[in-house]
């Protein structure tokens, strides 16, 4: 392995070696990929109990190489989770019913090369075996075959080992955990950060509407002002080959794993910045140091909240809740009332 390649190889490294002898800490390279004869190594992070059914916060970076701050804000979460396990007797004891798995680089070719893409030219969020029901998806960003020197070339089958890697670790996990949340950082759509949820191949509504209503309305009261558009992906634009809705929809199928993806609003920063416009990696990265540092800062209160809505989906209040009227109330907030 080379971990100069990419400082975030170095910053996981620094964590890996301090982690020999810790109970909490797992670092595992699950595989590798390679280009122009260097490897790029795939990390798979564990915090807290690896061996019980706990449930599972997954938090995903780096699906697309040129929205490094995706895969940057990942690994800043696994160090401020690394430095806080050393000494928060409450984090310690929040693990004992949580796990939480850092995947901070899925696409790590296409980190080096600066592109969405993987090194094969394949835009691996389009790369699954999943193909939309919607008659119209958007020309060439929902997913095509016409060529890989085209973005959000879908590739052929069987996926690319990234995709591979990424669907075979969350599969095991919500085979082995009481319950999955997954969040999946991009950046580049949009004014405003936005939270998504399945689907991205269907209009229809998806099975866990009642989960979703619940978690946006315990999220809602919590943080009146928060920063967020949560929506389904396919309100935005509908696309083929979602390895998301695939999990969910093909592989899991299970009613206790909610697969979220955070797009951060890259439009923001060009618009504050317009000089940015002109560098390809300023479209979809904050170029300037304070904003990188707020970005940081401010999905923070998410993260922490999913761990604890993790939690509280074990108890008998949350048993006792009637998630049919949620299920309802979720059609009227995101799809007009219709099933
Ligand atoms: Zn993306």
């Amino acid at each position: 392995m080379n971990p100069e390649i990419l400082e975030e190889y170095t910053r996981i490294e620094k964590l890996r070696l301090r982690s020999h002898g810790s109970s909490i800490w797992k670092f595992e390279q699950i595989s590798t990929v390679t280009h122009d004869s260097k490897s790029f190594p795939l990390w798979k992070i564990t915090c807290g109990s690896d061996e019980s059914d706990a449930s599972t916060l997954i938090l995903v970076g780096g699906v697309h190489g040129l929205e490094r701050i995706g895969s940057q804000l990942c690994i800043s979460l696994l160090e401020k989770y690394f430095e806080l396990s050393q000494w928060d007797v409450v984090l310690q004891n929040q693990l004992k019913q949580l796990r939480i798995v850092f995947i901070p680089m899925v696409n790590p070719i296409g980190i080096y090369r600066h592109t969405r893409s993987n090194g094969a030219g394949v835009d691996l969020m389009r790369n699954a075996p999943i193909v939309s029901t919607e008659k119209k998806t958007a020309f060439l960003i929902g997913g095509h075959q016409i060529s890989k020197h085209l973005p959000w070339y879908m590739g052929e089958q069987p996926m690319q080992p990234e995709a591979q890697f990424l669907v075979d670790t969350v599969e095991m996990e919500v085979s082995r955990s009481r319950a999955v949340i997954s969040l999946d950082i991009h950046s580049g759509f949009g004014l405003r950060d936005q939270i998504w949820f399945p689907w991205a191949f269907s209009k229809k509504p998806f099975f866990r509407l009642d989960l979703m209503q619940v978690l946006t309305d315990m999220f809602e009261s919590l943080y009146p002002h928060h920063i967020y558009k949560i929506e389904p992906q396919s309100k935005v634009y509908c696309t083929h080959g979602d390895l998301w809705d695939y999990l969910l929809h093909d592989r899991v199928k299970s009613s206790r794993f909610l697969p979220l993806t955070l797009e951060l609003g890259s439009w923001l920063w060009v618009k504050k910045n317009p000089v940015q416009i002109f560098n390809l990696n300023g479209l979809f990265n904050p170029i300037k140091q304070h904003r990188m540092k707020r970005i940081f800062r401010r999905h923070q209160l998410l993260i922490d909240f999913l761990t604890r809505f993790l939690v509280f989906m074990e108890t008998d209040d949350f048993k006792k809740m009637d998630l049919n009227a949620y299920h309802q109330k979720g059609l009227g907030t995101w799809y007009n009332g219709n099933n």
